[in-house]
């Protein structure tokens, strides 16, 4: 089976260099040559969009945001105008889910098959194989290509048709950003109040408050380290997607949208490349304190 892999970025580098680890044949481009470069150094045969289109039997994007995936497989010059029924597009890059469905609408007018497969776990995962991977698109198609995703993933989950793949990682961000808050809002209180942040983590990390976001991002704060992980402006696009998705099925996101606006507060003061525990920055400019020092 050959792939092809369009987008090495902070994702798609590592995730591409575990399907070469596992074997795969892969054809590969990016917009930045130095991407392209260290992915063939790695085993990969580097390609224009059209090649890989026109070669590869499984065709895979990780790309910023539903317009680029549109225009590097529907634009003029795009990857549908070169391929051919039978071959199978897996869009992993975390996009609107009604892009997914327009997209896949496209594609099967010439008998291609989506599947949308966003990702959770970030570049640590995405290194080591780890990725949790959501899966939207026909339950055949999932099946045929759950051993290839397993490559880059440690759970491949089926979450019904095209575009639920991308609903639930909506669902995943909304949950992670309002977590975010709700401990950037907590250590504030605490401090304020005159427990340090550290104790706090300490003694409530083992309870019911305690979570994969408290054991990342907690200490994060109290260092001061915005160093991204995921950045700021990356979670606005995503809950821009979740806030348009929500309005469109009638769904009030009214924790979402306050977040937002916090998010969109740091994009606005030169906090849109940094990590998105950074929302603590936004309550210590509230409060005029540094959590944790
Ligand atoms: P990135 O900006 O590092 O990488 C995107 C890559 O796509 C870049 O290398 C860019 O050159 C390339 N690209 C853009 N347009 C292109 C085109 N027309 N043709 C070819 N290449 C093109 O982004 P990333 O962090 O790798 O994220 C990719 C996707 O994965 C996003 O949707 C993001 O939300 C999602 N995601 C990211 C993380 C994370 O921690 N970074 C975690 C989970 C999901």
């Amino acid at each position: 089976m050959k792939i092809g892999f369009i987008g090495l970025g902070i994702m798609g580098k590592p995730m591409s260099k575990n399907l070469l680890k596992a074997g795969y044949e892969l054809m590969v481009s990016d917009l930045h040559q130095e991407n392209v470069k260290e992915v063939e150094a790695a085993g990969a045969k580097a390609a224009t969009n059209r090649e890989i289109a026109e070669i590869c039997d499984v065709i895979i994007t990780m790309l910023p945001n539903s317009p680029h995936v549109k225009s590097v497989m529907l634009g003029e010059e795009g990857m549908a105008a070169f391929m051919r029924e039978g071959q199978i597009f897996v869009d992993m890059s975390s996009i609107n889910p009604t892009a997914s469905q327009e997209i896949s609408a496209q594609l099967s007018k010439k008998g291609i098959k989506m599947l949308d497969a966003p990702v959770s776990g970030g570049e640590p995962k995405a290194i080591d194989g780890t990725l949790s991977i959501m899966v939207g698109g026909d339950k055949d198609v999932f099946e045929k290509m759950k051993e290839m995703l397993l490559c880059m993933g440690s759970s491949a989950v089926y979450c019904g048709a095209v575009g639920a793949g991308n609903t639930t990682k909506l669902a995943n961000q909304i949950i992670v950003a309002c977590n975010i808050q709700a401990l950037a809002e907590a250590m504030t209180l605490a401090q304020k109040a005159g427990v340090e942040p550290q104790l706090v983590f300490e003694a409530i990390r083992g309870g019911l408050a305690g979570s994969t976001v408290m054991e990342a991002k907690a200490p994060m704060m109290i260092a001061g380290n915005d160093k991204p992980g995921f950045k700021i402006d990356l979670h606005i696009k995503d809950l821009n997607n979740a806030l348009d998705c929500a309005h469109s099925v009638g769904a009030p996101v009214p924790m979402t949208a306050a977040v937002q606006e916090i998010l969109q507060w740091l994009h606005n003061h030169e906090g849109g490349q940094k990590d998105h525990s950074a929302i603590a920055q936004y309550y210590e400019y509230l409060t005029d304190i540094k959590i944790g020092r």
